[in-house]
């Protein structure tokens, strides 16, 4: 789950990370006061959508010489024509996909003086097994073109959890940063508090792009990215209030309710799987025959008749699907049952694309009568290469 970038500042600041003043508002009415509540002289008005790149991204609505979705404005004037300009309007970036986002919150802030833009972050990371921090001098701008081009300007510092930042961690970051005088200080204190906060609330990422060195020769936090662990979330309450389904994909929202894990892909073959690593070898196998997985889908084990039903309908809600690939293991879950929920659903919504159903287990032949007699244009496939081939073949005949 991914929150806003005015709502991961209030979060760090209450762990006692220095960020700047700062209000949200959701409509253009509350620009004036916001802006009046700030110090000034420098305001900056950020447009709070769920990605990044929003400084050089686009409105759609507004011409191109347009300014992007990060603006400062010198006036409390100036603010408050930005804020009219942007909110409603749809902002393109690198991260939104051409559709766009439409920006419905903004954040009004005390602008800061910049002296340098650095970049950090953390994350868990896979190859060492440890939570790190990737930081580096170029910060501000792409990090994944400053990997590509110059990946020696990117350092690594793994953290042991039990021994959590240590003071060679610190020299290691701050030296890697180039901090030096109350920069460096800044530094010592900031890093073990964010490191605290990821920790503590669970977090999978945690980007602070840019981190700032003001002329003032202070740290700031200027801009952050949050995700947090899925699985972890019922901990944390105060996290879950703060999600914005305006956000998020549609059908995502539609299955977590049925409590279904769904991940949308690029793909146009659905995918109905019980069972996390079968989805995995199911999307892998769909591959392999030279399609492309639209989604990722595991009902569970227990998966009712109404759970089932619930996940079809989502799966053929997606216009990008051409085809559906069933493939159950009925271990704790009955095959009858799954062919059942599947014939439903296909009554309720109807059937306009070709649909494989691969059932093996407790049930199986109960299961396969239910859908050969039916009367539902189904195609039976006996092992998983089988139904991936069928389905693969019926996608790209039809
Ligand atoms: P992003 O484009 O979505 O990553 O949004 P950021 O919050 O990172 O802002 C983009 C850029 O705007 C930053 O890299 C800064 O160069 C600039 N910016 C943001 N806030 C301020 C500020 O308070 N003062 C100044 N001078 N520039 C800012
Ligand atoms: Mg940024």
């Amino acid at each position: 789950m991914n929150i806003h970038e005015y709502q991961a500042k209030a979060l760090l600041k209450s762990f006692g990370a220095p960020v700047a003043e700062g209000v949200a508002i959701f409509s253009a009415d509350e620009a004036e006061a916001a802006a009046k509540s700030l110090p000034g002289p420098l305001y900056v008005v950020k447009s709070q959508i769920h990605a990044g790149g929003r400084g050089k991204g686009k409105f759609k609505e507004l011409g191109a010489d347009a300014k992007g979705g990060v603006r400062l404005a010198k006036t409390i004037e100036e603010a408050v024509s930005h804020s009219k300009e942007m909110l409603g309007n749809t902002l393109v970036t690198k991260q939104t996909g051409d559709a766009g986002k439409q920006v419905n919150r903004l954040y009004i802030e005390d602008g800061a003086d910049i002296d340098r833009e650095l970049y950090l972050s953390i994350l868990v990371d896979r190859a060492v097994g440890q939570v790190s921090f990737v930081v580096s001098t170029e910060g501000g701008m792409d990090i994944e073109t400053v990997a590509h081009d110059t990946p020696e300007k990117i350092i690594n510092v793994a953290i042991d959890p039990v021994a959590g930042v240590t003071a060679e961690n610190l020299d290691a970051l701050t030296s890697a940063l180039k901090l030096e005088g109350e920069a460096k200080a800044d530094g010592e204190r900031l890093f073990p508090i964010l490191y605290k906060a990821f920790v503590e609330k669970d977090m999978s990422l945690l980007e602070v792009n840019p981190l700032i060195v003001m002329t003032n020769g202070r740290l700031r936090v200027l801009d952050a990215k949050m995700s947090f662990d899925g699985n972890a979330l019922f901990r944390h309450e105060d996290v879950v209030a703060l999600r914005d389904k305006t956000e998020e994909d549609a059908k995502e929202i539609e299955a977590s309710k049925y409590d279904l894990a769904y991940v949308a892909l690029d793909g146009n073959i659905g995918c109905m799987v019980n069972g996390a690593g079968l989805a995995m070898a199911t999307m892998d196998i769909i591959k392999l025959y030279g399609a492309e997985p639209a989604n990722f889908l595991d009902v569970g084990g227990g998966a009712t008749k109404e759970k089932v039903t619930a996940a079809f309908k989502i799966i053929t809600a997606d216009p990008a699907v051409k085809g559906i690939l069933v493939n159950i293991f009925g271990g704790i879950m009955k095959c009858d049952v799954i062919a059942e929920g599947v014939i439903a659903a296909v009554k309720d919504v109807g059937l306009t694309v070709p649909l494989v159903v691969r059932l093996e287990g407790t049930n199986v032949d109960l299961g396969k009568k239910i859908i050969n007699e039916s009367g539902l244009n189904v195609i039976s496939a006996d092992d998983l290469d089988d139904a991936a081939q069928k389905i693969v073949a019926a996608v790209k005949g039809a």
